[in-house]
């Protein structure tokens, strides 16, 4: 309530300034920066107010230009005293800048980077963090620089051993600028910001008040005061999303009530189990009594199967599948690529076939007819088990009885398509399938209303994967080693990153990559597959590398699902830093299949950062899990991307697991006392989670 009586005080001079007040009419900013700002998702006076820095530069941990040592990582600080491009012998344009300060001078250099010659410029005060190398004396090649100061006379934003917030920026809009423009407001608005957190809490978590935090992450007196002002804001945000998430939560579990109970006849079920080529492993063992379980009971199923690649995920899936079809009703796998849906086909076949039993495929690239076919035999309920895409979803796709919907790579479908499949039949039970797993912990916060099955170990007779990091001048030798591997009758991988920025660069590399393994060894096949090719021809080249015909497939991450070719022992991965350790983790789960050791080489372009000796230091999923989330922040995690409706800007976990549980713990209690936050001492936490989470609106709408 203070913030109102103050908020008019506060707008003095301009009209009166609110939290939900265009930033364009705030001083110095108008339409044009309004715009760029927009680009941050910046609309209003809270949006700016929120937009915290995403990291800081403590003038304590810069080292003296003079003391950068060779072999290691560093931040300097310098002023640039000469700058030059340098054309080298093989047409690549570097850009060179000299930096000094107190201590002495340091060579920076941008290997084609010329355009840098625009934006560097002599007199600049730099930040450049990045290893230090020797070429003709000390060099760093900075993997990033910040303009700290444009020219000699302005002051260096950390004299005095300051700690400088560092903003996201955007184009036309520097993070200097939006230093300048937040640091110009805060007096104004952080006195808007009202106290939302029930007392008693702040005492307990030891949290600072909203203001406190707010004046700490933007004018931080110190790193450790900064960051626990974010924990205090990133607690907020936790805390919002658990009142969405336990909210709709107690909507869908209002919803989802009863379905099948279905009875385990042990007809279909028992003949797969005495038909398996092989043991199950104990987890598969656990995971299927966990489904039997659940699906036998009059409550739907609702589970999540988590298990890293090749711990044997489908088969569980497939007893699901069968209790299903032993009780008279349909049940669909639905797979997020065609491949992968084949695959998933091939391996029901397999496992089918000594029961007399088959599942249908379902995918887009079938001809009119085929689909129509397919359509028929499910409306009519004649097919039992069907495999397919985002096909299944159609609405031409009907179902005479789905008794189970089972959705593999779950996350990789928005939550309509989700939405879709289940819809298809009259509350089926479902199975979500995951490889990519996450800590329990987490999985319980992020999927409380999902129960989970955890299958960790792999089954028996698997070889090893080791993993090695080399540099680039150590390629020859690493393709000499493929080449003796696949003379010894072994296939390889080699593997390229596709990013969407320079598709077609990246595409040709992966052809010349190609072509330049062939040429090298004219004797044995190399084969390319790549996602812009057609459909034909790239399963046509993955059949010859099942096969055994093609020996060392060049590919960009098409195979990062769907493929298994146990002969396939070594994957040479280049330039792996422009990878996501998940998915690097995903695409050495392509080797390793069969009985022979495997070797995953990590082919990095210079020195081996440190992400990735870790990765290359475990093969835990649920290890490589957390790093991969400390690296991506959670947005990523809970699919915020795909499904546009949670953001998580400020909380970083692993770190923040604690605030996490708590804010889940304490969300529970709340809505426990007050489901749609309708009294009237919650209204501040209402209208927070409501101006945070758009999708909050349709749930708290209702009592
Ligand atoms: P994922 O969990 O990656 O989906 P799959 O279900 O595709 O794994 O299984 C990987 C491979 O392991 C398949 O070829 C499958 O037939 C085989 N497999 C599954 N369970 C076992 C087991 N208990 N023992 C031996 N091989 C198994
Ligand atoms: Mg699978």
């Amino acid at each position: 309530m203070v913030a109102r009586t103050r908020s008019s005080a506060a707008g003095a001079g301009g009209g009166v300034v609110r939290l939900d007040t265009p930033v364009k009419f705030l001083k110095g900013i108008g339409e044009r920066r309004a715009e760029s700002l927009a680009r941050l998702g910046i609309a209003t006076a809270r949006d700016l107010l929120w937009h915290l820095p995403h990291r800081y530069v403590d003038a304590s941990a810069v080292t003296p230009l003079a003391r950068a040592e060779v072999g290691h990582e560093v931040a300097c600080i310098g002023r640039v005293v000469a700058k030059r491009v340098v054309p080298t012998r093989r047409g690549l344009r570097i850009f060179h800048a000299v930096l000094r300060d107190d201590s002495g001078l340091l060579e920076c250099v941008w290997p084609g980077q010329a355009f840098l010659d625009r934006t560097i410029l002599v007199g600049q005060t730099l930040l450049v963090s990045g290893p230090v190398r020797f070429y003709h004396g000390r060099q760093m090649a900075p993997r990033e620089y910040l303009v700290l100061a444009d020219a000699e006379g302005e002051a260096d934003p950390l004299a005095g051993g300051k700690v400088l917030p560092v903003y996201p920026a955007t184009e036309g809009l520097s993070h200097k600028v939006i230093r300048t423009l937040i640091e110009r407001h805060l007096d104004q608005l952080i006195p808007l910001a009202e106290e939302a957190m029930p007392p008693g809490i702040r005492e307990r978590l030891a949290l600072p008040s909203v203001a406190e935090a707010l004046d700490a992450v933007h004018r931080p007196r110190s790193a450790e005061a900064a960051e626990l002002g974010r924990r205090r804001l990133a607690f907020d945000e936790l805390f919002d999303l658990q009142l969405m998430l336990t909210r709709a939560r107690l909507l869908a579990k209002r919803e989802r009530g009863s379905g099948v109970a279905f009875v385990l006849k042990k007809e279909l079920t028992s003949r797969l189990r005495g038909a398996l080529p092989w043991t199950l492993t104990a987890d598969q063992v656990q995971a299927i009594r966990e489904v039997t379980g659940d699906m036998t009971a009059s409550r739907r199923m609702h589970r999540l199967l988590m298990g890293d690649v090749g711990t044997g995920k489908t088969v569980v899936a497939l007893f699901a599948m069968l209790l299903a079809v032993e009780n008279g009703y349909q049940a669909a796998l639905m797979a997020p690529t065609e491949l992968l849906a084949e695959q998933h086909a091939a391996t029901l076949e397999r496992l089918l076939a000594p029961l007399d039993l088959r599942a249908e495929l379902l995918l887009g690239k079938h001809t009119p007819a085929e689909k129509e076919a397919v359509r028929r035999k499910l409306a009519q309920g004649a097919a039992r088990l069907v495999v397919g895409t985002h096909a299944l979803v159609q609405e031409s796709t009907v179902f005479d009885r789905l008794g189970l919907a089972v959705i593999d790579e779950q996350h990789r479908f928005g939550v309509e398509q989700r939405g879709a499949l289940i819809g298809k039949g009259a509350q089926p039970d479902v199975l979500l399938l995951t490889a990519t797993p996450i800590p329990r912990s987490l999985a319980l916060t992020l999927y409380g209303d999902l129960d989970v099955s955890t299958l960790r170990e792999r089954p028996p007779g698997r070889g090893t994967v080791r993993t090695a990091l080399r540099t680039a001048n150590q390629r020859d030798k690493v393709f000499s080693f493929v080449e003796a591997e696949a003379r010894a009758g072994r296939q390889a991988y080699v593997v390229l990153p596709v990013i969407e920025e320079s598709e077609r660069a990246d595409l040709r590399a992966a052809s010349t990559m190609a072509q330049t393994l062939q040429a090298r060894w004219p004797d044995l096949v190399v084969g390319l597959v790549h996602g812009r090719m057609k459909p034909a021809e790239r399963d046509a080249t993955m059949e010859r590398f099942r096969a055994g015909q093609v020996h060392v497939l060049v590919a960009t991450t098409v195979i990062e699902v769907g493929i298994d070719v146990p002969n396939a022992t070594i994957m040479v991965v280049e330039h792996p830093d422009r990878f996501g350790l998940a998915q690097l983790h995903q695409l050495r789960g392509r080797i390793g299949r069969g009985t022979s050791e495997s070797y995953c080489i990590l082919l990095a372009d210079d020195a081996v950062p440190e992400r990735l000796r870790a990765f290359a230091g475990t093969l835990d999923g649920f290890r490589i899990a957390e790093l991969d989330l400390t690296e991506r922040g959670m947005g990523d995690l809970i699919g915020a991307r795909q499904s546009g409706d949670v953001t998580v800007r400020h909380a970083r976990l692993p770190d923040d697991t604690d605030l996490l549980t708590h804010a889940r713990d304490l969300a529970r209690d709340l809505l426990d006392r007050d489901p749609a936050l309708h009294r009237p001492e919650n209204r501040v936490l209402r209208e927070r989670a409501l101006a945070r989470y758009p999708r909050a609106v349709e749930l708290f709408r209702v009592g």
